[in-house]
């Protein structure tokens, strides 16, 4: 059994950040920016009406202006606004030459081709968005490193960058073994269970930007895995495998990953997650997730997690930790160090605070449904005092 940090350090030695790979932006959803970006054009390109109404000479007041023409989005009209005039003009459209201001419609009445402007003062550059207000000529848009969300994806359409150089999408192949394990939609017989692990860890997987290879389940029958295994190898950055990997007779999936390449763990010093594993198969990095549907989350978050950021080319790779208040006693046995399923808030002073999700059965997926972050219950230490302050885990924004 060895400690979470060598795991963790293991991982880090055999785990590579996949290749740089240009593509049309509107693929590059949930990837990494391996270049930064500039703007070539400044936004708005035009000065440019932020409400519909008048553009008018601020100087001028309010008062009476003889209209004219009409300035819409989209084109330039030939007009001038000229000492005493105002210019129909509509959100977004281009500001005639010689107007300083906007008026809101709402703020005149027009009539026989006047307009009677009723704001009083108008500033200077009222509702006008100059030049380059949101982005200015060669100003640095987005940097390397960035993981491309759907602003992101906006920012490189409104600058006009269609092709973009990003770390290549993982591939994470993932399936779960056991006899027992059916399918969702089966009724069980006997002694079966549904699968729980490859829908948990898919969704994981999906969620960090990855792409998913559903392997389905293997039976604990030796070819059957071994094909499957030597399948997902061929297609895959990344193998998931979910049970199997206990002290049983039919836990063949360490046996078959030590035949085919290194074993670097295969147990760690962790609750839950003891025999959680890892391995490298011809460059591949493999992990033997527990069968504990609990287990495999927390395994996911701590050792997975931060494989998979690393291959995606992210500069911080693990959930963000912080100091965190406990709201009660936690009972803690000392020999392993446990990831304790919480629910972290912030109080009224602004300290984080943690509450325990409730029974830690490794099989309890509720204990996860209620469960924003963890905290780490080091080994060495028995039970903690309400108000102890410990490292949280924080798998959301809080
Ligand atoms: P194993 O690691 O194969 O010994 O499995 C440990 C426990 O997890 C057993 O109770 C299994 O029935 C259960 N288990 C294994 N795989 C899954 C799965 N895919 N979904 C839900 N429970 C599972
Ligand atoms: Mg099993």
């Amino acid at each position: 059994m060895i400690p979470i940090e060598d795991a963790l350090a293991h991982i880090e030695r055999h785990v590579k950040r996949l290749p740089i790979v240009s593509m049309p932006f509107e693929q590059a959803l949930g990837l990494v920016l391996a270049e930064d970006v500039f703007a070539d054009e400044p936004m708005p390109p035009f000065p440019a009406a932020a409400v519909d109404g008048y553009a008018v000479i601020a100087e001028n007041g309010p008062g009476w202006h003889r209209i004219v023409g009409d300035q819409m989005a989209g084109y330039i009209a030939e007009i001038e606004v000229t000492s005493g005039t105002a210019a129909r003009v509509t959100t977004g459209a281009p500001i005639p030459p010689g107007a300083t201001a906007m008026i809101m419609i709402e703020e005149t009445e027009e009539q026989d081709g006047r307009v009677n402007i009723k704001t009083d003062p108008i500033e200077v550059g009222a509702y006008i968005r100059p030049i380059g207000l949101d982005i200015q000529q060669g100003q640095q848009a987005l940097a390397e490193g960035t993981q491309l969300g759907p602003a992101e994806l906006g920012l490189l359409a409104t600058v006009g960058r269609t092709n973009v150089e990003v770390y290549r999408r993982p591939v994470v192949a993932v399936m779960s073994t056991g006899d027992e394990i059916v399918e969702p939609h089966e009724i069980p017989e006997r002694g079966q269970i549904r699968d729980s692990n490859r829908f948990t860890l898919m969704s994981l997987v999906k969620q960090t930007g990855a792409t998913v290879l559903d392997m389905g389940i293997i039976s604990d029958k030796q070819h059957r895995l071994e094909s499957q295994i030597e399948t997902a190898l061929t297609q895959a950055d990344m193998l998931m495998t979910s049970g199997g990997v206990s002290m049983g007779q039919l836990d063949l999936v360490k046996p078959y990953f030590a035949q085919r390449g290194t074993i670097h763990f295969g147990r760690v010093n962790t609750k839950p997650g003891k025999p959680v594993t890892f391995a490298t198969v011809d460059g591949v990095p493999c992990f033997g997730m527990p069968g504990f549907p609990v287990s495999a989350m927390v395994s996911f978050e701590i050792f997975v997690y931060p494989a998979l950021r690393t291959m995606m080319g992210h500069p911080d790779r693990h959930h963000p930790r912080q100091k965190a208040m406990l709201e009660h006693t936690f009972r803690h046995a000392p020999y392993r160090t446990e990831f304790h399923r919480v629910n972290l808030y912030r109080n009224q002073e602004g300290q984080l605070t943690a509450t325990s999700t409730g029974f830690q059965g490794s099989g309890r997926l509720l204990s996860m449904v209620e469960a924003n972050g963890f905290v780490i219950l080091p080994h060495g230490k028995s039970d903690y005092e309400t108000g102890s302050m410990v490292e949280a885990v924080l798998l959301e924004i809080i």
